[in-house]
């Protein structure tokens, strides 16, 4: 295992950077690229992934937020002509990113900010395709949890609502430079057809879950006793309730 710059970790942006050629390949092959594809990566970090895929694909932008590794990307003879962005992904829109949309996403993202980027997916729907993001263990497990489990939460909810979800596999800390503490696993989600809760009552669906949320160990009737619900509603759901033996249906069919 080798490491190609000497800058320093930033704990701050999640910087684990892979560093085992067998386990690149296994990611290489289960994203399965097309000449045809336009890639856009999260965080491509020194580029160890990047110039696997990169050459096998149409057109490729990166997003990095670190300034440092940004001047990496651009000396790097593997990575001539790739399109790299400097900044926060959850910043961008996908649609006004120098690639043609839909994009397939990529990212061995920094975990601190695992849900913020699945909502910041959600929230942009119509300009990709899949995406195959690297997570902590567990919070893959909490992402495919079944109602009345304590995994069971928020995040379960609103992705459940807009996507599907398949268990690639799973990574050990030992891959990485420098190594995480816990094990981690990559995700492939792709769209669902149909989503559970229409795009123009997202923003009232997501409101509604964290509120329910909140306070797990309290029934709905007092976590949501500020909201308006029809009299439907009322009828179809004990608000005696706690918020984790709500299905995913249950909570779309209240906006
Ligand atoms: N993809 C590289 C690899 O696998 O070796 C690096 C992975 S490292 C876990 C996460 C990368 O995301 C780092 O390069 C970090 O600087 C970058 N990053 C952190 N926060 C970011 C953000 N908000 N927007 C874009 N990139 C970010």
């Amino acid at each position: 295992m080798s490491k190609k710059t000497d800058h320093p970790f930033r704990k701050r942006w999640g910087q684990n950077f892979l560093a085992d050629r067998n386990l690149l390949d296994k990611i290489v092959r289960t994203i399965d690229p097309k000449k045809s594809d336009s890639i856009l990566e999260i965080g491509p970090g020194e580029g160890a992934l990047t110039e696997l895929i990169y050459p096998l694909v149409k057109e490729m932008v990166a997003i990095e937020i670190d300034p440092m590794l940004i001047e990496h990307l651009k000396n790097r003879e593997s990575l001539k002509g790739l399109n790299i962005v400097h900044g926060d992904v959850l910043l961008q829109d996908i649609e006004s990113l120098p690639v043609k949309n839909l994009v397939r996403v990529i990212g061995n993202i920094p975990y601190n900010i695992t849900s913020p980027i699945i909502f910041w997916l959600i929230e942009q729907l119509h300009f990709w395709d899949d995406a195959f993001i690297m997570m902590q263990k567990e919070v893959a497990e909490r992402l495919s949890a079944v109602a009345g489990t304590k995994a069971y939460g928020r995040f379960t909810v609103v992705t459940g609502a807009y996507l599907n979800m398949d268990y690639c596999f799973t990574i050990p800390p030992d891959v990485f430079i420098p190594k995480p503490k816990v094990d981690s696993a990559i995700i492939r989600f792709t769209k669902k057809k149909t989503p559970i809760v229409p795009d123009d009552k997202y923003v009232r669906f997501n409101k509604l879950v964290a509120t329910a949320f909140s306070q797990r160990r309290k029934m709905l009737r007092n976590t949501l006793k500020a909201w308006n619900f029809t009299d439907s509603v009322k009828e179809r759901i004990d608000f005696t309730r706690r918020p984790e033996s709500l299905t995913i249906e249950e909570f779309a069919s209240m906006v």
